[in-house]
């Protein structure tokens, strides 16, 4: 029998390795008993149940229902930038863990018109969003749909909803945010200030005539977002993504083809993006055309085509990175400090 000569470095100890700074910074979390007993994780993870329970608060007040998320299901988000999904052998048949519960969300509104998660997503990102600083490959989403709503209805929501939280951190997490040294003027300059709206096309633009070579038909790359983003001060939506960036479900104007009503909210500081929303498409044949144009197969969508057809209600909503917020509000380096037990793209660690 012969054996196959072991490589003697894994490809992500190579990545790991190529990664210079080795402190708080790296991508490579402590042990979890460094981790866990450290005061930052525990500021930071307090300011992390504050933010949810901010969120339940304006949720609740505006009469959203809160459901319980299914973790595994028929169909899942296809997802974007090269994420793997999981599949589970459930009972024979190939069910998904979720990479988002956006489907489900729109077939929720059949029985509630508002409704919001708390979910678990795990997407198996590629290799070299280890170092990012904002990947994980479990991680969570409050996630929001409403019927009948407009692209314009749910960014007006989702600025409600963050300049909330925003200011029940500052409010209320004043010991926390000192532990973590954390500039509380940057914070109330989200809070406090109108989240501004530029289109795809003008940020594309822009990063353009700072020499940065982003492209027009594809979602702002890691690196020209990172540079919007150092040149805010204030949190700002992008709006309006080319057909062909985005999943099958955002939904493409009517009087502008190829333009969809989407957006994402970018945070300021180089935080970068915390929110993906859209308009949905709900009609079941548009549905197939979407799909078919962005290369997906309607068989693998079939429970949820299935309820498309029967009529899925019109909506809108978002998915917000609970960690990315975290990360942000708390002033962290790296998406994995706001984890208790962090799963960074191939770090094999809790
Ligand atoms: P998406 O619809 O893929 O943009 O995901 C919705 C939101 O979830 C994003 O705006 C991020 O805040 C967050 N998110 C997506 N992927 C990840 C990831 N791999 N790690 C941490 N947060 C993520
Ligand atoms: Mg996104």
């Amino acid at each position: 029998m012969t054996i196959a000569p072991v490589s003697p470095v894994s490809p992500v100890q190579a990545l790991q390795d190529a990664v210079p700074d080795a402190g708080q910074n790296t991508f490579v979390p402590p042990p979890p008993l460094q981790h866990l007993r450290s005061p930052a994780t525990r500021a930071t993870l307090r300011i992390q149940q504050r933010i949810v329970a901010a969120a339940r608060e304006l949720l609740g007040a505006e009469g959203f229902m809160e459901l319980l998320p299914p973790t595994i299901g028929a169909v899942t988000d296809p997802g974007s930038r090269g994420a793997k999904q999981v599949d589970i052998d459930f009972y024979g048949h190939t069910y998904k863990l979720m990479t988002s519960g956006i489907l489900y969300k729109q077939a929720s509104l059949l029985a509630f018109d508002k409704i919001f998660n708390v979910a678990p997503n795990v997407r198996l990102e590629p290799l070299e969003t280890a170092t990012t600083h904002r990947h994980l490959a479990e991680f969570h989403q409050i996630d929001v749909e409403v019927a009948g709503a407009t692209r314009d209805d749910v960014t007006a929501l989702a600025e409600r909803l963050v300049r909330h939280v925003v200011a029940a951190c500052i409010a209320d997490m004043g010991d926390e945010l000192a532990v973590l040294g954390r500039d509380v003027d940057a914070l109330r300059a989200i809070a406090e200030t109108d989240f501004e709206r530029i289109t795809h096309r003008e940020a594309v633009e822009r990063l353009r005539a700072m020499g940065h070579g982003q492209s027009t038909d594809a979602e702002l790359d890691w690196e020209g977002e990172e540079i919007l983003s150092r040149k805010s001060l204030g949190a700002f939506f992008v709006v309006d993504y080319p057909k062909g960036s985005r999943g099958f479900y955002d939904r493409e104007s009517a009087t502008d083809p190829g333009v969809l009503h989407n957006f994402d909210l970018i945070l300021p500081g180089g935080f970068g993006e915390v929110i993906s929303g859209s308009e949905r498409e709900y009609e079941y044949t548009r549905l197939i055309t979407r799909m078919r144009e962005t290369g997906e197969n309607p068989a693998k969508y079939r429970w949820y085509l299935d309820i498309a057809r029967e009529g899925l209600p019109a909506s809108a909503g978002f998915g917000i990175g609970l960690e990315r917020l975290t990360r942000c509000v708390a002033g962290l380096d790296a998406v994995w400090q706001a984890c208790s037990f962090p799963k960074i793209p191939g770090v094999v660690s809790a």
